[in-house]
This record gives C-alpha cells, structure tokens and sequence, in this order.
C-alpha cells in the first residue's frame, strides 16, 4: 500500500472538464489534465483492501462489479503513488492493450466497486490508468515491439473496433501474421465512427493502429468481408479467423411518421460527422447538420449523450433528450448496495453543456414517443409524447402504462433514434455457416469463444451483444487466447 492513512487525508478529486460555453465550440477533448503531484495524492486513496474488488468483474445482480479486464489497479495506484510511472504503465499493459481508450470512455466498473467507496468517494482509478498511458506516449516509452520470431500461421480477423484491435495485437504478439479487414475507410469500428472526437480524439484511435501496423499487424480497410472479400476466400487463405463485426444493428422505433424525411439512427449521425469532421474539418457538407434545428433525441443513455453533445457543436435550436425509463436516484438504493455497479444519476458531458446553454439537463424521463408528425414536404416537424409509469403486472414484471391527459407535442426537425441495437449483422455470418444465439448474437461460449465452425471464432459486440469498450478488449484477448491453442495446440497468451 503506498499510503495507509491516504484515504482518510484526501478528498477525492478529478481534473476539471473544460468550460462548457468554450468546449462547444470545437471538437477536440473535453477532459483536462491533473498535475502529476495531484495525481499521486489520488492513488495515494487506494487503501490496498486486501481483497480488491475493483478488478473482480464478477457479475452481481444483473450487472458486472469490478473491472472485467481484471486490471491490476491497486498495484499501479501505488506505483503512481510512488512516483513510479514506467512500473505502474508495465502493470497497467499486463491486462490491458489500449488504456488509452478506456481510460477516455470506460464507464469506471472498477469505482463502483472500490472498498474506499463504502466508507468515502471511490478512488478515481480511471483517471490514473489514462494518466499513466498518456504519460507512457509522452515520454515515448511506447514504441513498437515486433515478435522476436514468426509462427507462420495466418489469422484474418474481422473487424477493427476495440475487439479486433485487442485479439489482432495479442494474436501478434504471439507471432501469428495477423489481417484485420475492416468495412470502414478508417480503423478503429466504434472506436473511430461512433463515440464522437470530444470524448475520444481520433488521432489517439489512429496512434494505437498505427503502432500495430508497425509491429507487423496489416490493416485492410474499405473491404467488407462478404461483398468485397468472398466470405469463403477466409479459411482458405487463412489457417484461423476470428469475427469481431461488432452488434450494428440498430433498434427502431416502428410507431406513426418513421418514414418522415429528418429521423435518424443515431449512429448514422454520429460516424457521418466524424467522417466529414476528419476528411474536411465539416467543409464537404457530408454529414446531417443539428444547426438551427430543434433536436430530439430518443434514448437516455451514453449514445443519446453524445447525440447531444455532437448537436450543440452544430449549434442546434433546442435539443430534448427522452427516455421511457424512470430517472435513477441520485444515491444507491437499498436493493443496489455496494459493490454492485452503482445504479445512480449521473450528469455526462453532454447534459452538462445543454444545461450550460438551456439551464437545465435536457432529459425527461418516463416518456414515451407515439408517433411523429410531418410538414406538407414529408420532412419531420414534431414529435408526440406520453408520460408512462411503471407498473407490475401479476407475474411481478415490470411494464410501463400510459398518464392519461400527460400527451405532449414537441417541435423537431431532427429526431435521433438512440436507442440501442439488437445484435449483428445476419449476412457474414449466414455465408460462413456460424449458427446465432436466442440473440441474434454469434454463438460462441464466453472462455472458448469457438463457434460451431472449425477454425472460426468469434468476440466483442458480435458475440455478447451491445457492450462496453473494457469488455470488447476482454473478449479480444480470450479468443487471441483459444484461437493460439488451436493454431499451436496450447498457449501462453493470457
Ligand atoms: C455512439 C456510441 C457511443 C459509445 N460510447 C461508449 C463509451 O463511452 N464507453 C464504452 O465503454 N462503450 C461505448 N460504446 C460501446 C462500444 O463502442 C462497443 O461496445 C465496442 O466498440 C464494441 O467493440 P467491437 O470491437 O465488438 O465492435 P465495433 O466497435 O462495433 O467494431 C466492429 C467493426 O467491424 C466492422 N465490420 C462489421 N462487419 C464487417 C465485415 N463483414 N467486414 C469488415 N468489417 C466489418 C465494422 O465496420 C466495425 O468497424 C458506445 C457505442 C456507441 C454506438
Ligand atoms: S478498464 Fe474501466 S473498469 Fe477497468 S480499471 Fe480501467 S476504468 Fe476501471
């Protein structure tokens, strides 16, 4: 333990997030740095509990406790602690391939289950592991690192989001000649074409690509296994093949006026303007603009915040964001105790800068959208709503019942449907013969990742359903794992 008394003397603190009114202006990141010495004041707070349960990412009712990655956070805290930075990023690369990611975007399992946080504020564990990596590229400690010798085995692996990224680099490291195929013109899936630049800067996705392309990693962009590459080409040009396509199918919202002209999947938004933002700074018009508009955003989770945030860089009218469940309490109920994920509210970026501008979050909370109405050039102009309430029904389940007379109409010219995906893709795997679950997902037992079809493994989004950029890299590494044995009849990859 670095401090034993450090949790007891310091408050928790993060790095202050930059100005609202400014950040919106621009895209770049919205996060701001901590001091070195502030730095290890909060790692000094890891108590060092002797049974951490930051690292479990054990599942406790219904949601997962700890970090699924098993990150080794209380031995770099200390580390950090001591100012022993190069030690701590040697710990912090041992379960993690790219901190760097979710050091920006992970939603912190880890602090929802830190003992500190029984007794006080949890450690800010995801401040550290970014600061650690940040630091580690400054001072040019991450430079590449070819295999010493080569296996000749041939692995394609498809898809180059957080689960592709994390198996191809594993599978490298191993000495496996390693192809990622990806659809997109850029690398990175998600990574690059759905979370947006002020949360994630794209050149920290393009850095990390560009360091695997230099351990001998080839990327294939622009190339969609299936169309542009026959799926059946895949084992006969490679000895193993790991699907890693990721869960893009979005839900939809089939009520009245869908069809209206101004509706969108969010996604479809989102990587259109990292698109046009990267290819020309938003100067080639390719995107679909929020300016001047009054936006609606359906779904009140991570993907509705960056809907919002992405919206008021375009300078939009109003933006409302709507959500059919009730709004969280702003402490642990009784039936979420620690270390359970906490299920609380909780104000991210984006609801801090509508509020910002507007004066309050942008979020309301048990509604439900009935239908959208459209103006005389089939372009949308409103959405219609009711309040629900939830209710059980006689087998104790939960659903939501319309509040007579709670009806409301909202002026909109864009609507972002927000509202999570249903699972993959059918056609890539339909072509190579790999059966689905109950899901939709690719079926493939969690540990083994192998699916029905010799040789071809599957992981991340495609596999589990949507998810979390820690558990992508997780499922990455698990089937770099099992798709060595099979190639070389065991392993020593973790
Ligand atoms: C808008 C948005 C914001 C999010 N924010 C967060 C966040 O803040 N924190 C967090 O932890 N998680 C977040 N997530 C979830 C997270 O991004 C995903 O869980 C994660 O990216 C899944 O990784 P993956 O590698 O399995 O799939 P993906 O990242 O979806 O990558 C799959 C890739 O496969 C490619 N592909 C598919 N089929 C083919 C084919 N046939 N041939 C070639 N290429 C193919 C796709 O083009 C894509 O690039 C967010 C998701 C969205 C949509
Ligand atoms: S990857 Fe996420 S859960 Fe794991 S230690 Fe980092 S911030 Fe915490």
């Amino acid at each position: 333990m670095g401090k034993p008394t450090g949790f007891m003397e310091y408050q928790r603190e993060l790095p202050r997030d930059r100005d609202p009114l400014e950040r919106i202006q621009d895209w770049t990141e919205f996060l701001l740095r901590m001091p070195e010495d502030a730095l290890r004041i909060q790692a000094a707070r890891c108590m060092d509990c002797g049974v951490p349960f930051c690292h479990s990412g054990i599942v406790l009712n219904g949601a997962v406790s700890g970090c699924p990655n098993h990150n080794l956070v209380p031995e770099w805290n200390e580390l950090v602690y001591r100012g022993l930075w190069k030690e701590a990023l040697g710990r912090l690369l041992k379960t993690n391939n790219f901190p760097e990611f979710t050091g920006r975007v992970c939603p912190a399992l880890c602090e929802g289950a830190c003992t500190a946080g029984l007794v006080t504020e949890p450690v800010t564990t995801k401040n550290i592991e970014r600061a650690i990596i940040d630091k580690a590229y400054e001072e040019g400690w991450i430079v590449p690192g070819p295999p010493p010798k080569r296996t000749g085995k041939r692995v394609a692996v498809v898809g180059s989001g957080p689960s592709g990224l994390a198996c191809a680099d594993q599978l490298n490291k191993a000495g496996h000649l390693v192809t990622v195929f990806e659809r997109a013109d850029r690398i990175g899936g998600l990574l690059m074409y759905g979370i947006p630049n002020m949360k994630l800067d794209k050149g920290v996705v393009r850095r990390r690509a560009d360091l695997m392309e230099a351990e001998g990693v080839v990327f294939v962009t622009s190339t969609e296994v299936g169309k542009d590459y026959p799926a059946e080409l895949l084992l006969q040009e490679f000895d193993a093949v790991v699907l890693c396509g990721g869960a893009t199918k979005p839900r939809d919202l089939p009520i009245e006026g869908r069809n209206l002209k101004g509706i969108h999947f969010a996604v479809e938004f989102l990587s259109a303007n990292t698109k046009s933002l990267l290819d020309s700074n938003l100067m080639d018009g390719k995107y679909i603009s929020a300016g001047g508009k009054d936006v609606v955003v359906i779904g009140g989770g991570d993907t509705g915040t960056d809907c919002v945030g992405t919206s008021l860089r375009h300078r939009c009218r109003s933006v409302n964001q709507l959500e059919i469940m009730p709004r969280p309490p702003a402490r642990r109920a009784p039936d979420n105790p620690w270390p359970q994920f906490p299920r609380v509210y909780k104000v991210d970026y984006g609801q801090h800068e509508a509020a910002a501008i507007y004066g309050s979050d942008p979020r309301h909370y048990c509604i439900t959208a009935k239908k959208f109405a459209g103006d005389e050039r089939g372009h949308v102009k409103e959405v219609h709503t009711v309040n629900v309430e939830w209710v059980r029904d006689d087998l104790g389940r939960l659903s939501p019942r319309e509040i007579p007379g709670t009806e409301k109409i909202w002026p909109a010219q864009l609507v972002l449907l927000a509202m999570g995906f249903t699972g993959p893709e059918d056609n890539l795997l339909q072509q190579l013969g790999v059966d689905c679950d109950e899901r939709s997902n690719a079926k493939a037992e969690y540990g083994k990742f192998a699916t029905n079809v010799r040789g071809i493994f599957a992981a991340g989004d495609m596999r589990r359903g949507q998810s979390l950029v820690v558990w992508a890299i997780n499922e990455g590494r698990g089937a770099a794992r099992e798709c060595d044995r099979y190639l070389m009849g065991s392993t020593s990859l973790p």
